[in-house]
């Protein structure tokens, strides 16, 4: 027997839940339904100058007003900054991750080098193989992944096939900050394996995450989860969707009088289509989803289609 599917919604609440945000919740939600799974929710409220209570509020009404209920406790990021740290220093003690003490000026530097010579991989490694006893004193460091310096990481997406990168041009991430946070990269690898998320859906701006987050995984010795990185959308313009396309919060379309059941219709068939079907009840779209059927170029929001339903 395969495992239950975990799913999950992992918004940065830093806004109004943007109609792209509850697309991505939406698929996460068809997914784990149709498999009988959960969708779990995770408001990645670590950066806490960007992260705000109304905007929290926002994506939880909007996703109760869509009716997109999640299973089990909220999860708040920011609440397992402890975790996040525990599993950096393990990464310390197994000499996969390492200190790293190169100043502003040090790391300014060496991405100048890097640019000028046309190299994607930005920090030299300088605190790579170095002895902490020659940092300098006060010096809070910063920790790093020692990333493979050669071979390749590849992601298997169901979306969008097999990609591979060259881990010579992939950095020693930095993994905890000098003041003891977690970045974003080590956050989600953990807290996605603590929460045991066995498919994670998520934009096609987080695809270069997919191969930070895999050495991480792989540095850990932990499963990476099956992966879907689903086009952004655009405006019927084939732009990067904006403001002028039309409102681009759930809570405008509230306003306007729209139905939940129209709106989840309409953005179910952003990027994914079956046959000739316009409108679906909610029970035929958790049948008829699945992941590879979401195609690889960008959905197209228009919004006079939307005026129709
Ligand atoms: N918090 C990220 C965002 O809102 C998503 C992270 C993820 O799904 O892995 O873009």
């Amino acid at each position: 027997m395969t495992d239950p599917v975990v799913t999950r919604f992992a918004p940065s609440p830093t806004g109004f839940l943007h109609i792209g945000g509850a697309r991505t919740a939406l698929f996460n939600w068809l997914y784990a339904k149709k498999r009988g799974g959960k969708m779990l929710l995770r408001i990645e409220d670590t950066d806490r100058e960007r992260s705000t209570e109304p905007a929290i509020a926002a994506i939880l009404d909007g996703l109760k007003w869509l009716e997109l209920d999640w299973d089990d406790d909220v999860i708040y990021q920011f609440s397992r900054a402890a975790r996040h740290r525990e599993v950096a220093e393990q990464l310390l003690a197994s000499g996969k991750a390492y200190r790293c003490y190169a100043t502003t000026e040090e790391l300014t530097a060496m991405r100048e080098k890097a640019r000028a010579q046309g190299r994607t991989r930005l920090y030299d490694g300088m605190w790579r193989d170095r002895d902490p006893s020659e940092a300098p004193a006060g010096m809070k460091p910063t920790i790093r992944l020692k990333a493979p310096q050669t071979g390749e990481t590849v992601i298997e997406d169901q979306v969008q096939g097999r990609v591979v990168w060259q881990n010579e041009n992939l950095d020693d991430l930095v993994l905890l900050r000098g003041d003891g946070n977690p970045t974003y990269m080590l956050a989600v690898v953990v807290d996605d394996h603590d929460m045991g998320v066995t498919h994670v859906i998520r934009g096609d701006d987080h695809l270069i995450n997919a191969a930070r987050q895999k050495q991480i995984y792989d540095a850990l010795g932990w499963d990476i989860p099956n992966m879907s990185h689903i086009p952004l959308i655009h405006g019927p313009d084939g732009s990067k969707l904006s403001k002028r396309h039309g409102a681009l919060g759930v809570d405008a379309y509230r306003a306007m009088g729209y139905l939940p059941a129209a709106l989840r219709n309409y953005l179910v068939r952003l990027g994914w289509s079956h046959g000739d079907q316009e409108i679906f009840s909610t029970q035929e779209m958790i049948d008829a989803f699945d992941l590879p059927a979401i195609g690889r170029s960008a959905a197209r929001f228009d919004f006079a289609k939307l005026e129709n339903l």
